[in-house]
């Protein structure tokens, strides 16, 4: 499976704001976009005027990068949101927040999105009862997400539970941190998704 390896930090600094790629380290003074709050690259301090299309274009980078997704997946998630009823902006938005690797983050079950991923890929979570290691995996409401009993014991889990009895959990899920288990209560709606996006302008992009 393709997926991006360069450095992470990059990219919060090419698109000017933090977008909590890294965990514990995007709280702390190590993060990049604290210390060099200009674009990455031999140009990023010169000034530029940035057209509409940049504008757009930026928007959804900052989208898929939040997400961590590629290109060619994130414009899939586009195409299924346009299909669905209602506005198809939040509807995009909606289908990447019920991903298992972000619900898996908003529970608070692991420190980023990409270490979500990992733990997903490598097997630790169930749904309903059943091994899930999809990360792209849309949850419903109603299901149960938990993770399995052998993983309970390892101290990255240990650890792991321990910081969950401090996060604060969106509205549409419910976490219980010392079980390592959660519930979708309800599809996500836009002002539960705190992703920092324009999502029109991601729309009107796609729509050019
Ligand atoms: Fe982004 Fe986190 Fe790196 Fe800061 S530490 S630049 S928020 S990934």
């Amino acid at each position: 499976m393709a997926r991006y390896t360069d450095s992470t930090c990059r990219l919060c600094r090419r698109e000017g704001a933090k977008l909590f790629l890294k965990g514990d380290r995007c709280y702390s003074e190590k993060c990049a976009v604290g210390r060099r709050s200009y674009a990455p690259g031999q140009h990023g301090q010169a000034r530029k005027k940035v057209s509409e299309y940049g504008l757009q274009l930026r928007e959804k980078q900052k989208a898929r990068r939040i997400y961590g997704i590629l290109e060619r997946q994130f414009r899939n998630y586009f195409v299924k949101a346009e299909r669905m009823r209602g506005v198809t902006g939040e509807n995009l938005l909606a289908l990447l927040e019920r991903r298992l690797d972000n619900v898996v983050y908003r529970l608070g079950f692991a420190d980023s999105r990409a270490e979500a991923r990992t733990l997903v890929r490598h097997g630790h979570f169930l749904v309903n009862g059943r091994k899930v290691n999809i990360p792209s995996y849309l949850v419903r409401q109603g299901d149960v997400i938990a993770v399995r009993a052998k993983s309970k014991e390892s101290p990255r889990f240990k650890e792991l539970a321990a910081a969950a009895a401090h996060r604060t959990v969106p509205a549409w899920l419910s976490a219980d941190a010392a079980a390592l288990e959660g519930h979708v209560l309800a599809l996500p709606t836009r002002e539960q998704i705190e992703a920092p996006v324009q999502e029109h302008l991601i729309v009107e992009l796609y729509s050019r």
